[in-house]
Formats: structure tokens, sequence, C-alpha cells
């Protein structure tokens, strides 16, 4: 172990920075269960699949054997602009809470997305262009999706077409400008511009929208348009992949110094942040060469990994996607409008979803409010303004890191800060304000929406 004392910041050199993405299933003795179509039940085809996604996409997506893949060079040179992300050593929030515990946390927000979603979407955005494509759609909830996906398309020349939620629309207009500046087109969702959206307005002509028809919106355009195809920010296992920059970076630079993150945390909205940043430690854990602690931070007002069923369900609300099995609260449940936008998302990551159902990862649910706490305390000492999503793994670092300062283990934590707070004031002002309100559903409330998952 080296004696040095560890810097404040952990920058890998160009030459340090990962060229091929970990595929952690394939040291998955047990793999994540197949997609299936709905039509029929029996596992989905490359040729089904790829009426909707990109061929090398489709490629990725099932490919459960092949543990590395490398990164094309285009990719490779986007990466360069804004990455490595710098893993960085919280000596000042250790110093606040007295513990003597070692925190490091990888920064995510270093680019004007603001978060990790960047990884993914140029990856997306290249294989796009190298099919040939016009373009792509996809939907978006809070709008990071949305900003990072709009951002790898002007850089690739494609053209992006997003749906985003009514009601994000009117109110985050400053996200959906930026994505403007970067040449997406942004139709706030239900549309008369699709089938499925005009026969909602026609229903239902006031309403707010939602990631489900925001969904079956962008599907819809891909699919009825030539040269297009639908992508997805999360969940699926190909963006999983593009998001193992992010713990194979954190290894690198680990490794240098000579350290050993004892418990590794990551909040999860659909599961691939932390996916991404636990893939090369967990990779290690199940070839039997190291032993970590992997802990999945959820919303308890969304508490799919610790509440859910394991079960097949649909991706989307929408109900167009293939079905995942996963840990699920049900493709209809209604989450509370929380502050975290992007964990609000009522299945999980398939590969994820399995880890924890061999009990190799943990899984923890936690309040707005005492995210909110944590943010502050976190901003307040380390500088950063934290994203409310990152925030929930920030509050469960802060409890591990307290927890060690009443047994005096001296415990090496490592949590994933995926992005920036900078458009999310409202709910900041809601917490200055006292204003902000937990809420948890009922067993009955969850028992209902898991009634309806589809037999299959
Ligand atoms: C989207 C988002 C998340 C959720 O990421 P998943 O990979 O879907 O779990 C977390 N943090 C920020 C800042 C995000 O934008």
């Amino acid at each position: 172990m080296s004696t040095e004392k560890i810097p404040y910041k952990i920058y890998l050199s160009e030459d340090e920075l990962p060229k091929q993405w970990y595929n952690v299933r394939a040291d998955m003795k047990k793999k994540p269960a197949p997609l299936l179509n709905p039509a029929t039940g029996r596992p989905v085809t490359a040729d089904e699949l790829k009426a909707v996604f990109c061929d090398e996409l489709v490629k990725q997506e099932l490919d459960e054997t092949n543990a590395y893949i490398g990164i094309p060079d285009e990719i490779l040179s986007f990466y360069k602009m804004y990455r490595p992300a710098p893993l960085v050593r919280a000596y000042c929030l250790e110093k606040a809470l007295e513990t003597p515990a070692k925190i490091y946390y990888k920064f995510e927000g270093n680019n004007t997305s603001g978060s990790h979603k960047l990884n993914s979407a140029i990856a997306q955005a290249y294989y796009a262009k190298k099919q040939g494509l016009k373009g792509v759609t996809t939907e978006t909830g809070a709008g990071q999706w949305g900003t990072a996906l709009s951002m790898a398309c002007s850089y690739f020349g494609l053209d992006c077409n997003v749906y985003m939620v009514k009601v994000s629309y009117e109110q985050k207009p400053f996200r959906r400008e930026v994505m403007r500046t970067y040449g997406a087109s942004v139709t706030p969702s239900p549309s008369n511009t699709t089938q499925v959206g005009r026969k909602i307005l026609e229903e239902f002509p006031d309403t707010n929208g939602s990631l489900g028809c925001a969904i079956s919106e962008a599907v819809e355009a891909a699919t009825s348009k030539e040269g297009y195809r639908y992508v997805l920010g999360s969940v699926l296992s190909q963006v999983l992949l593009h998001q193992t920059v992010i713990g194979l970076e954190c290894k690198t630079a680990m490794d240098k110094y000579g350290i050993k993150p004892d418990m590794i945390i990551g909040c999860a909205g659909g599961g691939s942040n932390l996916g991404g940043l636990i893939a090369p430690f967990m990779g290690e854990k199940l070839r039997g060469e190291a032993d970590y602690r992997f802990i999945a931070v959820e919303p308890a007002s969304c508490p799919s990994l610790t509440r859910g069923v394991y079960a097949y369900d649909f991706c989307d609300t929408g109900k167009v996607c293939p079905l995942q099995k996963m840990y699920t609260l049900g493709s209809g449940f209604m989450p509370s409008p929380s502050h975290a936008g992007g964990l609000r998302y009522h299945g999980m990551s398939a590969i994820l979803s399995e880890l924890y159902d061999q009990g190799l990862m943990e899984a923890r649910a936690v309040e707005q409010t005492q995210v909110f706490e944590a943010a502050q305390r976190f901003a307040r000492v380390e500088g950063i303004l934290p994203a409310p999503e990152s925030s929930h793994a920030i509050k469960v670092a802060i409890d591990e890191a307290l927890r060690c300062k009443e047994t005096g283990e001296e415990k090496t934590i490592l949590f994933g800060l995926t992005g920036t707070g900078y458009f999310d004031m409202y709910a900041y002002a809601a917490y200055n304000d006292g204003k902000m309100s937990d809420y948890i559903p009922t067993d009955e409330e969850i028992a209902k929406s898991t009634a309806k998952l589809p037999k299959v």
C-alpha cells in the first residue's frame, strides 16, 4: 500500500483511460433472464429488436459472453473531451463527519448535460450514425437524457427528436432550450404528431403527459419514419455496458494508489450508472478474486428493489418495449412526484436485478427530505451542488461513514456522484422553505400495481 498522501482528485492520463467496455454478464454464472417478445412470449430475436433499435446496439444487448467490447476510436475521442471524470477524496466531508472512514466519490457532472448519461448517449449516437441512419427518437422526463442525447447527436450530425413529458416541457424550459441549442427538436408529449399521441389527446385533452406515453410516441416516431431508430437512456444492458467507463476509471485510479474500497454505493433509477460503477469490482467478486459490498440506493417513493417483485414486466408504461425480468413495481405504478425525476422508474436493470436476487448486492430506500439534508451537507463542505438523484448515494455514504465513527472502523467508501443539480433549484427551494414532503406508497398500492403484471 502506497504511503503517499492520496491527492484530492485522482485524474488518469489519456493512455490510462479504458479502451474497452466491460460486460459483466460474461462473468455471471447465472445470467439475467432473456428479454421476451410480448406478442409471442418467446425470447426476442435480434431481427425483432432491429426494427426498433440500432443493429450494433442489438448485438451488445444480446451479448452475454464477450467480457470486453472495444470502444470505437470516435467514441474514445469524444470521451477525451470530458473524461476522465475525477475520483475525489472527500477529505472535507470526512472531517466534517469526524469519521475514520475514507470517502471517495466519482464525479460525472463535468459536462454540459450535467450527468453520466452522456457516456451512453455518445455511444448510441455513434452506432446510429455508423449504420447510416438519419436520426434517433427518444423520450425524456426530467430532461437529463434528452440533453445528453442532443449533445451526442449534434456531434455526429444526426437528427434528434425528443418527446418530453408535457409537464416537464412547461416546468423545465431551460433543459428544453439546452436541447434546442444542440439542434434537437423537442415535442411536448402527448402531441398530435403521432397516432398514439392523438388518441391520448382525444381522450384526455388536459393531460400532463407521462413517461410511458412519451416512450410510446418516440417508438412510433422511430418505426414509422425511414432511417430512424429509438434509443433509451438507462435500464437496458447495452446502456449499463457503456456506463462501465465509470467503474473502469475508478478501478484503474484506485489500483494506482493501492486503494481498495470496502463498499461501493450508488443511486439506482434504471440502474445503468450504478451497474457501470460497480461492474469491474463485481467482476472480481464473481470470479472470486476480491470481495466488496455493493449498495443500491433508491427513493422510498419508488422502491423497486426493496419492495418490488422479481418478475417479467414491460419496460415502459406504453407496453411497446420487450418484456424484461426485473425487480418491478409494475409498469402501471405511478410514483408520487418526487424531486429525483431520474429515479422515478418502476423497474430496474435486468443485470442488477439478477445480481441483487443472487444476494451479491444490497439495496436501501431513503426518503427525500433526508436526501436533501445530505445534499446540503455535502454541498457546504465539498463545494459541488449535487443532483437530487446523486444525493441518494450521498445520504447512504454519510450513514455508512457515521457508522464507522461509532465502531471506529476505517472503512473505505466509494460512491457515484452522478451529476449536478443546477436544473433542480425548485426542489432545493422546496427543501429550503421546509415544504418538502415524503411520500411512501402503501403495501396495498404496490400490490394493486404488481397484480397487473403480464402473465408469462
Ligand atoms: C438519470 C440520472 C440518474 C439515474 O441513473 P440510472 O442509470 O437510470 O440509474 C442518476 N443521477 C442523475 C444525475 C441522472 O440524471
